[in-house]
């Protein structure tokens, strides 16, 4: 792991040396990006009749990542949890902008960390068009832009009762990663590494968002666990719902725990950057051929209905009680 250390001295590193160093490393080929890094704004031409989609994340040390995370899965974090607001939205991504606070200019910590970020715009195409760097306390603050034809947006307030509700990958192994860590179950070391890596290196489902346009109604990105986040679609599309407890995919270290750990981890766990999605059901082979199309698994967990609040059934479709609550930064110590 590589830490900003406190203690030491590096060599004088000018903000603007920083800059070109790390960040403007890369020429902008993108021609919708008509200036990039280095002047007061960057400009940009969006594809004539497209709408713009605008996300902002800001991860915070202490508080969304441990002060002395790797460098370079931080750099891909940061930048791949906007990519799934994107994704959520069914936008392709376009370009980003990189709000920087950092201790001291640690040249082996902002290379690891520009290496991590680059890699993953790199990808997707996404190119670093601006910014700004200031000394303080580690924090990270990234906006997005993408790309969508008007109208074709997954909002979360388009599900349809009838609807059935999906959800991309597998769910909760990013919060057993942390239970490992935090000490609240004992995980032997290589699942821990396998957990951990579902929460370093989330995998923005840019691919299955765009596949899903014209097929799915309603989606969100799964940030703060799948009970929290779907109750913002059935708020905001004024409807209920039922979810299939023992359906829900469980992630591949978590699916070894016990049921109850399961059902957890899986319906309120946290970090999982998963989109849930809701489609008619006579979209349920379309929604299985977009799954395909962007080789993400996808798995249908429940139902849109008319009576308002969320009902957790088992297999025998009998009502499970369980005790839980999705992550709420003001409401969570
Ligand atoms: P200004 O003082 O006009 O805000 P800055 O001196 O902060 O400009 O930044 C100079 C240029 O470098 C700008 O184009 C800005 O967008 C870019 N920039 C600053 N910090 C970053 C960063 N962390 N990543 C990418 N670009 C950055
Ligand atoms: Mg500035």
């Amino acid at each position: 792991m590589t830490s900003p250390p406190h203690s030491v001295q590096y060599p004088m590193l000018s903000e603007f040396d920083l800059i070109k160093r790390y960040f403007a490393q890369h020429s902008v080929t993108d021609p919708r990006i008509a200036l990039g890094i280095g002047d007061d704004c960057a400009l940009v031409n969006p594809t004539p009749g497209m709408q713009l989609a605008i996300s902002t994340d800001m991860l915070v040390s202490g508080r969304h990542f441990f002060p002395d995370a790797d460098a370079f899965m931080l750099g891909h974090k940061c930048l791949a949890v906007n990519l799934s607001d994107l994704a959520a939205m069914g936008a392709a991504p376009m370009a980003f902008t990189l709000a920087l606070s950092l201790p001291e200019a640690n040249p082996d910590w902002l290379e690891k960390f520009s290496q991590g970020l680059l890699a993953l715009a790199d990808a997707h195409q996404c190119s670093l068009i601006g910014g700004d760097t200031t000394k303080g306390p580690l924090n990270i603050c990234i906006t997005v832009f993408g790309e969508l034809p008007p109208g074709s947006a997954l909002r979360r307030d388009a599900a349809q009762v009838g609807d059935d509700i999906w959800v991309s990958g597998a769910l909760g192994d990013a919060r057993l990663a942390l239970a490992g860590y935090w000490k609240e179950i004992h995980l032997e070391p290589a699942a821990h590494q396998q957990a951990a890596q579902r929460m370093h290196q989330p995998t923005p489902r840019i691919a299955l968002g765009l596949a899903l346009r014209g097929v799915a109604n309603a989606a969100l990105d799964i940030s703060d666990g799948l009970i929290g986040d779907l109750g913002h679609i059935l708020e905001r599309s004024k409807v209920g719902a039922s979810l299939q407890l023992d359906s829900l995919p469980a992630g591949l270290v978590l699916s070894q725990q016990a049921l109850e750990l399961r059902r957890k981890f899986t319906l309120a766990g946290g970090d999982d950057y998963e989109l849930c999605f809701t489609a008619p059901v006579a979209h349920r082979a379309k929604v299985i051929a977009a799954g395909s199309a962007s080789a993400t698994p996808v798995t249908r967990v429940g139902c849109i209905e008319q009576a308002p609040g969320l009902r957790l059934l088992d297999d025998f479709g009998q009502p499970v009680q369980l005790q839980l609550s999705s992550f709420d930064h003001f409401s969570t110590p």
